[in-house]
């Protein structure tokens, strides 16, 4: 055990600190009007009606989800929320949150952005990482048909090889710029695929120190031996090997699709499961650290009491770049600056891009702080908190 042992958080002053009483309350007011499933499912389908009957609900959408869950509409819109972050000491992942066009144009200007984030990083300290989903640069059918063994027409071999082309330059300026880069996990059917994308940039660019990451989804059975095969195969070339851990995200996809077409679930059978395997991962990472550097998303406070734990433990200092911890920007504050504070590598995902482009992303995070069983969502839970604290002062 040790002093580490017992975080608070439940520290709310620190947790929102950076807000003003202004700022507290407007969130309180997000959530509070996020906090019933009925009025987000509702709110989901009148804006997406009157965005399409071109009424004017940016505006508010703008004032409110937007402010909360976003940076700003682009790189630099976003320079202010930022250096607030960074007055916390928690860095910022800059996250181009658009689901761009699926189409070969659409991809290339995916990479287009990516270069524009990461040349921005070189010349801020507060950005460590750069970071992008497979989809965004090359169609999630193609990878699906690799993945199946179907054989290619000339054409789409094209199209195939121009993913990791794409990848490459991403890469290879992120290097460059001395940034490290985070590939995402997405479904399971093309996952392979992209994993051995993944490790052959590794053995490439992770020769020297690892600035190559890739994602596990830890609520798939397969993931924790996935990676830990990825770290044999990747340390044997002498590279580095390098890890986002989370829990996974498309839980009801996944189990629907495989329900679907008849094969096995690839998610765990329960949320232990889940969570034991995802401190598991942690556990190797640590004991593997001299050749192993991690990023914990997760807005578990229990993986983070532990992974903080596991630091100690091996001695690992709490600056280490080696171990980074991540949450969603409007999410889990009481962990990110909790953690900033003292001294652990933090970084939020700071979600860009115009009002009417990130909506899905908006809705997403909307549906996961709606109140689950009666209970109100932690978030909102913890603003009251505070709001209550600041007023009793
Ligand atoms: C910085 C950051 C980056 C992320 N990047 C990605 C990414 O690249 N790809 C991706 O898929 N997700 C990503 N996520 C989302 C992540 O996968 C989780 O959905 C989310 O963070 C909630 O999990 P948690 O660890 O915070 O904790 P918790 O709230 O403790 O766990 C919730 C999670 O547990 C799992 N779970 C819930 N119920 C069950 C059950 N019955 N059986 C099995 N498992 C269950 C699900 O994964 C669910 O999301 C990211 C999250 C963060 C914070």
């Amino acid at each position: 055990m040790t002093e580490n042992s017992k975080i608070n958080f439940e520290d709310t002053a620190t947790a929102f600190a950076h807000k003003s009483d202004a700022q507290l309350r407007k969130s309180h007011l997000v959530f509070s009007v996020m906090d019933y499933p009925f009025i987000v499912k509702a709110g989901t389908a009148v804006t997406n009606a009157a965005l399409a009957m071109k009424l004017p609900v940016k505006g508010l959408i703008k004032k409110t989800l937007f402010d909360h869950f976003c940076g700003g509409e682009s790189i630099e819109g976003s320079e202010e929320r930022m250096r607030r972050l960074a007055g916390a000491k928690v860095k910022t992942i800059l996250d181009y949150s658009v689901e761009g066009e699926a189409s070969e144009q659409g991809y290339d200007d995916a990479v287009e952005e990516a270069l524009r984030v990461s040349d921005y990083s070189k010349q801020h300290v507060s950005i460590p990482f750069c970071v992008i989903k497979p989809t965004g640069i090359g169609s999630g059918k193609l990878l699906e048909k690799k993945q199946k063994g179907e054989p290619f027409t000339p054409e789409e071999q094209k199209r195939f090889d121009k993913i990791y082309e794409r990848l490459d330059k991403i890469v290879a300026q992120a290097v460059k710029n001395d940034i490290k880069f985070m590939i995402d996990a997405e479904e399971t059917w093309y996952q392979d695929v992209v994993d051995e994308m993944v490790y052959r940039l590794m053995k490439t660019y992770n020769k020297e120190k690892p600035y190559v990451y890739n994602t596990y989804q830890l609520y798939r059975h397969e993931s924790y031996a996935n990676m830990v095969k990825g770290y044999e195969e990747v340390t044997a070339t002498g590279c580095y090997f390098a890890a986002k851990l989370v829990r996974g995200a498309y839980m009801e996809k996944e189990r629907e699709r495989a329900e679907e077409k008849g094969y096995r679930d690839p998610i765990q059978p329960t949320k232990q499961a889940t969570d034991e395997d995802y401190n598991k991962a942690l556990a190797f990472v640590i004991d593997h650290i001299d050749k192993f550097a991690v990023c914990a998303g997760t807005h578990n406070e229990d993986s983070c009491q532990y992974l903080v734990d596991l630091m100690a433990e091996k001695g690992i200092d709490k600056s280490d770049d080696r171990v980074y911890f991540a949450q969603l920007l409007g999410m889990s504050d009481n962990i990110s600056f909790k953690l900033a504070s003292m001294g652990y590598n933090v970084a939020k995902y700071v979600p860009y891009g115009p009002v009417e482009k990130v909506l899905p992303y908006l809705f997403r995070r909307a549906e996961e702080n709606t109140s689950i069983a009666g209970q109100s969502s932690r978030e909102y839970r913890l603003i009251q908190k505070e709001l209550k604290r600041r007023k009793g002062k």
